[in-house]
């Protein structure tokens, strides 16, 4: 459909990718240039450079991704001339219709083509699309985009209204879809466009429930079997807004090392009192005193001891510095301790259980419409049109 060439040739359709919302297809003319508020570049430096390469501007600020379209991103950056089926619908629609390589399908309208491109490059060229369009603008513009991809072989594009009349083929097709205003109008004619010797689909595609009624009992007039209604929903979650889950394991060490620390702080100043309280001591008792100075070692096998044992060991005095500096324990200090003791808190049920809790960003799809898919078994050729039954 478009250029297999590892490298970007004049003529090319090429998709720029500036940002997640700003995607736009270019068509390669040396001699032009590309401005945006990313930068000027020169379609011409664009010749020759691998397709996906990430391009900086001329002036070096800004830069831009230059990719090979696929029908997806055609789906993205192409010019809207109508309402357009998105990938959630497409993708729903071509596995309902069983679309695969060498279908024969319909579509009615070709719109602004998103559904058209995929069509195309799911059914290859050993099938084939019949599209209907009764825009003239429209059908002219979306001809020329065929052309320019390559779809000649695979598309035929027709100029008409065909809830007036009709289809340009009979007894052909495999499937048909109708991104209809009244697709209800086009029932009758589809059924004649629909091949005769096997199963075929129809789907229609509408976003009013009045329409979706009119259109169910137009198919069960025309003898359509196995109507289903179906609304295809989107729902993107955005992994770059999801924090990093820590591991618990992680977390828990963490808050033991917190509590290390603070329990040999604790236990330094302890020794401290100790110490300060003997110097006291002595100095009050005087010269001579047959106090014997103690060592630090001897302070810290003491202060296991008391630490065992209740702090009951310690001077009045003692206890009150040890108090005070408790509390003077760094903001930090005291949050790690009490959430030791329960850690949870640092994990929101949120975080943890269910991922489904996680924001989630804004649908990429339009608002949903309800859809009409149903399957036509058809009798044998000669049969009556009332010989039609459900399977
Ligand atoms: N599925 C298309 C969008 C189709 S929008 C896409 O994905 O791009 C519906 C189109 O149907 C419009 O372009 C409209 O002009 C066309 N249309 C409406 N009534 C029609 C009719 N009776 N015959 C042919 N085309 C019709």
């Amino acid at each position: 459909m478009w250029s297999t060439a590892r490298e970007i040739a004049p003529g090319d359709v090429v998709i720029i990718w500036l940002t997640r919302d700003v995607i736009q297809p270019l068509l390669i003319t040396p001699g032009k240039d590309f401005n945006s508020k990313f930068g000027h570049y020169r379609h011409a430096d664009l010749v020759g450079i691998p397709y996906g390469s990430k391009v900086g501007s001329r002036k070096g600020k800004g830069f831009i991704h230059v990719l090979r379209p696929t029908p997806e991103l055609w789906t993205m950056a192409l010019p809207h001339r109508t309402q357009i089926l998105y990938l959630a619908d497409i993708a729903f629609i071509t596995s309902h219709l069983n679309i695969k390589r060498g279908s024969r399908v319909i579509e009615a309208g070709t719109g602004s083509g998103s559904f058209s491109h995929s069509v195309a490059r799911t059914i290859g060229t050993a099938g084939h699309l019949w599209s209907y369009e009764f825009h003239e603008v429209r059908a002219s513009k979306a001809r020329e985009e065929f052309a320019r991809h390559g779809m000649d072989d695979i598309v035929t594009l027709t100029h008409r209204n065909v809830c007036k009349d009709g289809f340009t083929i009979t007894d052909t097709v495999d499937s048909v879809f109708l991104d209809l205003p009244a697709p209800w109008e086009a029932v009758e004619h589809a059924k004649q466009a629909l091949r005769k010797d096997r199963t075929t689909r129809i789907c229609c595609f509408s976003p009013c429930m009045e329409q979706v009624l009119r259109t169910v009992n137009a198919l069960n007039d025309a003898g359509f079997t196995d109507i289903t209604m179906y609304e295809t929903l989107l729902r993107p979650l955005d992994v770059a807004q999801v924090p990093m889950l820590q591991p618990i394991s992680e977390i828990s060490e963490k808050l033991k090392q917190a509590e290390r620390k603070r329990e040999d702080k604790r236990l330094k100043q302890i020794a401290a009192n100790r110490r300060n309280a003997s110097k006291r001591k002595r100095e009050e008792d005087g010269p001579g005193a047959d106090t014997p100075v103690e060592t630090e070692d001897e302070a810290s096998s003491k202060r296991i001891k008391t630490d065992d044992e209740d702090s009951t060991g310690l001077d009045p005095e003692s206890t009150k510095a040890m108090d005070l500096d408790v509390d003077a324990l760094p903001a930090s200090t005291s949050a790690s301790a009490s959430a030791f003791s329960a850690p949870e808190p640092t994990l929101s049920p949120a975080q943890s259980i269910s991922p489904a809790k996680i924001s989630v960003s804004k649908p990429f799809t339009p608002p949903a419409e309800p859809e009409v898919l149903t399957e036509v078994v058809t009798p044998e050729p000669q049969a009556p049109v009332d010989g039609v039954v459900g399977v």
